[in-house]
């Protein structure tokens, strides 16, 4: 993922380390001087005398005084000190990072932005210095990433088990809504959720095949109307089926023209109403990038998305798209689709995306 986030935070700490070598030399240089006598007594005594002085509080304090006071000058000639004028530079370099691993420009400017503050003028132990900013953009990507909830956990311990859990899925065609609702179909199933699809999608004639074609699959049964059908009563016929039968959860898809269409919008807010859906998720692509942002804002705006599933992660290299979807919404990332097969749903771990980041 960030491939070279770890390379250039060698270079940077290379950078900032080198920056004091000529005054550590001296320093060393100074110290060498006292030790080996080289230098004029007047010079030499109050020195001295002021390490003598040392001595005698460290002694007072602790049992091994010269060690600590040594280890002390030591510790003191290895820090350094990150400048802000030195951090524009990095700053700048690590914002083009991160704009080419698809992490949306406000999203970047905003790590880059609380880096700054975290790390401009502040000690470091130029052993740890990669470490530390390394460990830096951890912690404010961890902030970012809001943790997922367990929606089957969220089905099985809802308030009113009359009525059955109703999940509404939004999103752009072709960034795999469709296989998206299968699997998590799928996943109910084998944790013992009863479900059925309902296929609100009636914008394309192959949308509802599709669904009629993963239901078939699945062994799930698909609620479904004519093309050109009025999707909302689609939705509801799935819903007064599900009533009826006792099914525990309805998963319905809606259609993802562009998500610039007034009328795609308005058609979505006219489901969402009527459905009273419990989950709003919105499925999208790992690879997108910046257009994510534009997409996901749109939908969220229109229905106020509680969760959200980013499909191809096997086949997105960068990882960003994550990072911006989650910040512009504050909605936990649920899923991501690892594969065109239903069992290739995994749950959402923090950690482990951070660890694949390579931070
Ligand atoms: P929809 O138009 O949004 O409903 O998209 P589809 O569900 O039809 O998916 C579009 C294409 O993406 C299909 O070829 C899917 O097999 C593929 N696809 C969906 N999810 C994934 C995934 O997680 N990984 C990969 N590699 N392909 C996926």
């Amino acid at each position: 993922m960030f491939s070279k986030l770890k390379e250039k935070l060698k270079n940077w700490t290379k950078k900032f380390i080198e920056k004091e070598s000529v005054e550590v030399e001296e320093k060393i240089e100074i110290k060498k001087e006292i030790e080996t006598q080289k230098i004029e007594e007047e010079i030499k005594l109050p020195l001295k005398i002021k390490i003598k002085e040392e001595i005698k509080i460290k002694e007072e304090q602790e049992k091994k005084p010269e060690q600590n006071f040594i280890s002390r000058a030591i510790s003191k000639l290895n820090k350094v000190k990150i400048s802000e004028k030195e951090f524009e530079v990095y700053g700048e370099e690590l914002e083009m990072l991160l704009l080419e691993n698809n992490v949306a420009l406000e999203v970047a400017e905003k790590i880059i932005k609380e880096l700054k503050s975290r790390i401009v003028g502040k000690d470091f132990l130029k052993k740890e210095v990669e470490f530390e900013i390394k460990d830096t953009i951890r912690e404010i990507i961890e902030e970012i990433l809001i943790e997922p909830f367990d929606i089957v956990e969220k089905i099985k311990t809802r308030d009113d088990d009359k009525k059955p859990f109703i999940i509404l899925f939004c999103g752009i065609n072709g960034t795999g809504k469709t296989t998206s609702i299968a699997k998590i179909s799928e996943l109910l199933k084998q944790k013992n959720v009863s479900n059925i699809l309902a296929a609100a999608d009636t914008f394309r004639a192959a949308a509802i095949d599709q669904l009629k074609e993963h239901g078939k699959k699945l062994g799930i049964k698909v609620i479904a109307n004519e093309y050109g059908s009025d999707p909302a009563s689609v939705a509801f016929d799935a819903i007064k089926y599900a009533e009826k039968n006792k099914i525990d959860c309805v998963l319905i898809d809606t259609a993802g023209r562009m998500h610039t269409a007034k009328n795609l919008i308005s058609q979505i807010e006219k489901i969402s109403r009527v459905c009273k859906p419990d989950l709003k998720i919105y499925v999208g692509e790992s690879t997108t990038g910046n257009d994510a942002i534009e997409q996901i804002k749109t939908f969220n705006f229109a229905i106020g998305i509680d969760g959200i599933i980013l499909s191809k992660a096997d086949i997105d290299e960068k990882g960003g798209t994550a990072l911006s979807v989650g910040y512009v919404t504050k909605k936990p990332i649920l899923f991501l689709g690892t594969g065109q097969e239903y069992h290739e749903l995994e749950i959402f771990n923090k950690d482990k995306f951070i660890e694949k980041l390579g931070l």
